[in-house]
């Protein structure tokens, strides 16, 4: 038995620093992706159930590395543990505005370009990265969403403050992602002036049939329409979920119902396509 546990003990360690060994391959990786060009930003369609036209767009960074796609839940937590991610996350800030910037131009009305930001990015710093990206793109702050969880409001409730109002000042969206998954969620909406709240797809999963959905959903919308936020539902993927979100009265919805996040030029055919559903 002793023998037998110290093979294990080998075996485990073995095993512990192929994992060791891979994370750091992935990481090296990761810390070359921009200067090698791997990323790219893809885009999904949010759609406006009241004025049935779309409303904007998620930014969702795609990481293609040696012929391999590696999704965004393996690298962004990498990333931000091994402090990628502010450097990441201002080479999506830049590049989303200048694709919006760039639609402008060209005449396609793009409302809001929605963009996710990391817990770990969102300290001092990060209102003169965004300000300075909107500058050097001419992309307006007032067609800009910043998509922020729970966890990046938590950390320091002054800090955050200061940061939430220069925002608001400047006109630049709010929107509070992932919610009703995280901690004392109904803490933070009194606390903080959001815009949106946008409902985790969790949640939509169990739409219209599971009951604790239903009721969990209908009670965020109702919570957000008393405290006058708009509301957005993630991860739509059939006609029973959106029905249900249009009877309780979800200002907004996005998911494979009816695209998947596209690239920019996919992204442009869709929009000359058709503004409605
Ligand atoms: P998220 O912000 O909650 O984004 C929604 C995720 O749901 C996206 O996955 C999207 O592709 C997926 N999705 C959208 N509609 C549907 C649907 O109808 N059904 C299903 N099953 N999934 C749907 P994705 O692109 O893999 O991104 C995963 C997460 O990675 C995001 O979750 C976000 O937290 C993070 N992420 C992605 N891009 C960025 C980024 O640029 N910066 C940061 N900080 N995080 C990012
Ligand atoms: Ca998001
Ligand atoms: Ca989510
Ligand atoms: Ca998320």
């Amino acid at each position: 038995a002793k023998s037998q546990g110290r093979n294990n003990y080998k075996f485990y360690n073995r095993k512990m620093n192929e994992k060791a060994a891979a994370r750091l391959i992935m990481e090296n990786a990761l810390r070359q992706a921009i200067e090698k060009g791997e990323f790219e930003l893809y885009y999904q369609p949010q759609y406006c159930l009241v004025n049935k036209t779309i409303s904007g767009c998620e930014v969702l960074l795609r990481w293609f590395h040696d012929d391999k796609f590696i999704p965004p839940d393996v690298f962004i937590p990498l990333a931000e543990e091994t402090g990628l991610i502010p450097s990441i996350g201002q080479w999506v800030l830049e590049q989303g505005c200048h694709q919006g910037a760039q639609w402008i131009s060209k005449g396609i009305n793009i409302p809001t370009v929605a963009i996710n930001v990391s817990a770990f990015q969102f300290q001092h710093e990060f209102y003169r990265m965004v300000d300075n990206a909107l500058r050097k793109t001419g992309f307006p702050a007032n067609r800009l969403e910043l998509e922020v969880t729970e966890s990046a409001l938590m950390a320091d409730a002054v800090r955050t403050q200061r940061l939430l109002t220069a925002f608001k000042k400047s006109g630049i969206k709010i929107s509070l992602d992932d919610f009703g998954t995280g901690y004392s969620s109904l803490a933070y909406l009194k606390k903080f002036s959001l815009d949106k709240l946008k409902i985790d797809r969790a949640f939509i999963d169990g739409l219209p049939d599971d009951k604790d959905d239903m009721a969990i959903t209908a009670s965020i919308l109702d919570v957000a329409k008393h405290l006058g936020l708009e509301t957005i539902a993630e991860g739509v993927e059939t006609q029973e979920q959106l029905d249900f979100l249009e009877a309780y009265g979800c200002d907004n919805v996005q998911g494979y119902y009816f695209s998947k996040p596209i690239p920019a030029s996919e992204f442009e055919l869709l929009i000359n396509a058709s503004n409605d559903i």
